[in-house]
């Protein structure tokens, strides 16, 4: 019999190199992934599915393994003229936009000149070494309905 693909929740603490907090599960509880469909970052995906029910551990992921290095590619000019509103954007702002609606990357706002807003498509964390400091507060099998889905149900997943 072929081995399901496991469907993992934990509770994960987030830091840079620096030691600063940048995310946390604990507002909002667990996170819940399933394995092999790219939910999350692969650096940590490989590390938590070797881990059982109730471990704790710290996992180090390089940039590469996490959200890439940065793109210059993603680094762009836009026209003040092409953004509505443009005369409110300032230094900060974020943006979401893409080809599609299912392929989209947010651009953060890094400069405003008189006739440009420069934008970084990056992912905020694309460049960065991350740490995680993690906890598995569950592990089972996919079902068949969730494999035929490629998504999670339930607590954490999707309700339908
Ligand atoms: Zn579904």
């Amino acid at each position: 019999m072929q081995k399901k693909p496991k469907v993992v929740s934990f509770h994960y603490t987030l830091r840079n190199t620096a030691g600063e907090v940048l995310d946390s599960s604990m507002q909002q509880g667990p996170l819940t992934f399933m394995e092999g469909v790219g939910q999350i970052i692969p650096g940590l995906e490989s590390k938590l599915l070797l881990m059982i029910d109730g471990q704790k551990a710290t996992v180090k992921v390089a940039a590469i393994d996490a959200y890439g290095e940065k793109d210059p590619g993603m680094l762009v000019q836009v026209p003040k003229e092409k953004i509505p509103g443009s005369e409110k954007v300032k230094a900060g702002d974020q943006f979401r936009a893409g080809p599609s609606e299912d392929h989209t990357s947010i651009f953060t706002v890094i400069k405003v000149t008189d006739t440009e807003i420069h934008m970084d498509g990056n992912h905020p964390l694309a460049g960065q070494d991350l740490e995680f400091d993690v906890e598995i507060t569950k592990v089972r099998d996919a079902s068949d309905e969730e494999l035929a889905h490629g998504h999670v149900h339930g607590p954490g997943g999707h309700h339908h």
